[in-house]
């Protein structure tokens, strides 16, 4: 099995689970946080020392701020004061070279990329290049897509949808929009319960939908 095609393995897996158990009900975003999981080990156990590794380290200024919560909740002590050691230089640099005002603070150049918004971008860019290849070649794959029950997010879904046949663009476009409108009705189901006159009626499958709505619709930076 090639790498592409431990991908599909992996997404077409990831498609068939309908408890999320509290992380994003997009299958890809799931495997992006595996992987993501498992880049920060290896930058802490084994790329600790690699210098072309702390070089871009320095010129990203470490973890973007998303990504530092995601470094702290994941963290190893050890590497993480081995990491930040090296931004010390960078930090007193940076404080020296402030100006008087305001809007000098606010003008300043947009950082590199993190180490874990890359970890997060091939991770995105590998997991939806191998369903698309599967959704070419495979009948099992579209099964799976269309099997699913949560939709992928907006950010992947988009993706997706930009690299397939116009013909397969406009069905999986139609499975998103007949997943979104279910969305909407679970969210307008949600809001009209909470309503005083309504709240004797027992909550269904719409009392999480903020939970998933927020995870899907939203759409971060840096993600593919
Ligand atoms: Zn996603
Ligand atoms: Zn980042």
């Amino acid at each position: 099995m090639n790498s592409g095609e431990a991908s599909l393995f992996e997404i077409l897996e990831e498609l068939a689970v309908s408890d999320f158990s509290g992380s994003s009900p997009c299958a890809v975003c799931r495997l992006q946080r595996r992987s993501v999981e498992r880049g920060l080990k290896l930058l802490y156990y084994e790329l600790i020392n690699d210098m072309p590794t702390r070089m871009e380290w320095r010129k990203a200024g470490g973890f973007c701020p998303e990504h530092t919560r995601t470094a702290i909740q994941h963290g190893d002590p050890l590497g993480a004061a081995i990491l930040s050691l090296d931004l010390v230089d960078i930090a007193l640099q940076r404080i020296t070279k402030v100006k008087k005002g305001l809007r000098k603070i606010s003008i300043s150049a947009k950082p590199a990329p993190c180490h874990i918004c890359k970890l997060q971008q091939e991770a995105g860019k590998r997991y939806i290049l191998a369903l698309t290849q599967g959704l070419n070649e495979k009948q099992d794959a579209w099964q799976a897509l269309e099997k699913s029950e949560h939709l992928l997010c907006i950010a992947h879904i988009s993706a997706l949808i930009s690299l397939l046949s116009p013909q397969q663009a406009d069905r999986v476009r139609m499975l998103a929009q007949k997943k979104i409108t279910a969305l909407q009705k679970e969210l307008e189901e949600a809001v009209r319960k909470s309503d005083y006159r309504f709240l004797h009626e027992a909550s269904g499958s719409e009392r999480d939908a903020w939970l998933r709505a927020m995870q899907l619709l939203n759409q971060p930076h840096n993600h593919i």
